[in-house]
């Protein structure tokens, strides 16, 4: 029988014992395990997981380990379930929550600071100075499920109530999973200024924080937006969500064709979303004197910047991290009243047991795949249901 202390649960949604996950081995292994469904505690929810989108920053981890970092090294062979882009239905309180009722559906955002860091105090607990301090003498109650604790490609997830955010009904659990990525696109604009209506704003690179980034931007009334990148099937998606204007790096120079489409001046922001090379040398001749440039993407390796652009023209550089700020509650209320449809980025919905290959599809842009799902809603429930 599941259980724990002070812990509520109802009838109506039966938890069993233990719950399929899917686990990290060597580099690029993942395994099929049988885990306990984690139980929460204080200010923390038990979380039924519907769907969870793959993210660049999975294969990432799954491939090389970093930016997980689990029990302090590396994640491969710790036992540790990846995914941090879900959503589902809550199943069980901690103590004292009533902040949410069981049966209510939520998506998640990623971190839950520590809460007594000086950055959490100042509300950017995506820069937790406790990052990662999650176990043994040093733990500070930090989590980042599918970064530093586990993740979502399961049945089951505990989460602390900062990081959920509620969903009208009329979302689907697909559109659900997206709405931390468009919070990241958030969260570069909140971080850019905020108050972007009527400011000229070019988005470089068109994977799902790119493509979700121009519809942010429109959203908030920004003008014009331009989105460059290299995929014209992505670049007409970018069309779709609001972009005023795209580029195709291969055809033409990128730098010049910004400042042809926005009157012969620079922009004044660029959100960095490729991770290319050679993008933030790109993005500080894109901008204007005073521009301001937010760097989302990892890039691989260290990239030569000219400082000397920079300095001369009193340009603004930005690193962002995650969704922070709240940036999440913001986009979706966006997503919830329908100020863009977010559903243009999923292309493809896959079965949990299926997950090898929807990292296939997702990796390899099989059938031009951006957003890939995978769905394991109620499995558990109706196992335990039939007992
Ligand atoms: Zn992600
Ligand atoms: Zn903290």
């Amino acid at each position: 029988m599941y259980s724990g202390p002070g812990v509520k649960t109802s009838p109506d949604f039966p938890i069993p014992d233990t719950m399929k996950a899917w686990v990290l081995g060597n580099p690029g292994e993942l395994k099929r395990a049988e885990k306990p469904v984690p139980v929460p505690k204080r200010a923390e929810v038990l979380v039924r997981i519907d769907a969870v989108a793959i993210c660049a920053t999975d294969l990432e981890i799954i491939d090389h380990g970093p930016p997980a970092s689990i029990l302090g090294g590396m994640p491969f062979n710790k036992n540790f379930t990846p995914g941090h882009e879900y959503m589902g239905t809550v199943a069980a309180l901690g103590p004292g929550v009533d902040e949410y009722k069981i049966g209510q559906r939520v998506t998640v955002e990623i971190h839950a600071g520590c809460g007594q860091c000086k950055r959490c105090r100042e509300g950017m607990y995506t820069s937790c100075h406790n990052y990662g301090l999650n176990y043994g003498d040093v733990d500070k109650g930090h989590r980042a499920n599918g970064f530093t604790t586990d993740g979502g490609f399961c049945e089951y997830q505990v989460n602390a109530i900062n990081t959920l955010v509620a969903i009208p009904d009329a979302m689907s659990d697909e559109e659900a999973t997206l709405v931390v990525t468009a919070g990241t696109a958030m969260y570069g604009l909140t971080e850019l200024g905020g108050l972007v209506a009527g400011e000229s704003v070019v988005v470089t690179g068109p994977g799902p924080i790119g493509l979700l980034g121009v519809a942010v931007a429109k959203a908030m009334g920004a003008y014009p937006v331009i989105l460059t990148g290299t995929r014209d099937n992505r670049l007409k998606i970018g069309k779709e969500l609001g972009a005023d204007h795209v580029v195709n790096v291969r055809n033409e120079d990128a730098v010049e064709a910004v400042r042809r489409l926005n009157g012969g001046k620079g922009v004044d922001y660029v959100v960095e979303c490729s991770g290319a090379p050679n993008a933030v040398n790109e993005a500080i001749r894109m901008v204007n004197r005073g521009g301001k440039v937010c760097l989302a993407a990892f890039p691989h390796g260290e990239t030569p910047v000219d400082v000397a652009h920079i300095v001369r023209n009193n340009i603004y550089l930005y690193g962002i991290r995650g969704e922070g700020k709240s940036a999440t509650h913001r986009a979706e209320a966006f997503m919830s009243q329908k100020r863009f449809d977010a559903t243009k980025i999923h292309t493809h919905t896959f079965p949990l047991d299926d997950l090898p290959t929807a990292i296939r599809y997702a990796k390899d842009r099989v059938d031009d795949a951006i957003k890939v799902v995978v769905k394991a809603k109620g499995a558990a429930a109706h196992r335990v249901a039939a007992e």
